[in-house]
């Protein structure tokens, strides 16, 4: 992974000399850090934008981390932003409650700053699928992601910037519905002045793109969108 990537981490973490090294730690691997003191900060920030990932400390002033944790897989918004727990409890038992609870990885205080890093990358390549670079096929339908090109059965199609990568994200998760919210979040990046419409506007012309593959691209109505990974023809 590029290091000037600027991947940004929220680090929720109410122990502020731990929250500094935290700070230090990912930033000179870097990583953009925002650092939350409070679960209700940590609510707060996700509501403005969603990191890529959030490294989360059992125990905070105002709400367990572990109930924060459970919020967030309970919302489709959030139900798979990769965490990571923090915590100065080392038994097992707790951290088979917080992999229970949907954490994605486990590091316990003190902890290497190296390892953290290690597992930050590790944990950031299992959830990005679509930074691998091999073409990806579904049904008559490839997507090559070195060449930027998107073949409908073996021939090229035009697909705009943005159509492109709606694609890319849906061709790595499919058959999963989207919200039209998650798509803004997970395809354009967060960017709040968009509106969910927008989200229509590129499905039109990303089925207009795809043409006789159109009817991979579903609407579910209701939810949202899906790219199912075969049609009856
Ligand atoms: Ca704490």
């Amino acid at each position: 992974m590029n290091p000037k990537s600027h991947v940004p981490i929220l680090v929720v973490e109410d122990e502020s000399s731990i929250a500094e090294l935290l700070r230090f730690t990912l930033q000179d691997a870097g990583f953009d850090v925002n650092i939350a003191a409070t679960a209700q900060a940590a609510r707060q920030a996700l509501e403005k934008a969603l990191p890529r990932l959030v490294l989360l400390d059992w125990m905070l002033p105002d709400t367990a981390g572990i109930t924060l944790l459970n919020e967030w897989r309970g919302n489709a918004r959030t139900a798979a932003l990769p965490v990571i727990m923090l915590t100065a409890r080392s038994l097992d038992e707790d951290k088979v409650k917080g992999l229970n609870a949907g954490a994605d990885d486990y590091v316990t205080k003190p902890f290497s700053p190296r390892e953290l890093v290690a597992r930050i990358h590790a944990l950031l390549r299992r959830q990005a699928p679509s930074e691998k670079n091999e073409p990806k096929s579904i049904g008559m339908i490839t997507l090559d992601e070195e060449r930027h090109v998107v073949l409908v059965k073996n021939s090229p199609v035009d697909v705009g910037p943005a159509e492109f990568r709606l694609l890319q994200f849906l061709m790595s998760y499919p058959e999963r519905v989207f919200s039209r919210t998650q798509l803004l979040d997970r395809v354009w990046g967060d960017l709040a002045y968009l509106e969910e419409r927008t989200v229509d506007v590129h499905i039109m012309r990303l089925r207009k793109s795809l043409g006789s593959a159109a009817d991979y691209l579903k609407t579910v109505r209701g939810v949202g969108y899906m790219l199912k990974s075969g049609v009856e023809s």
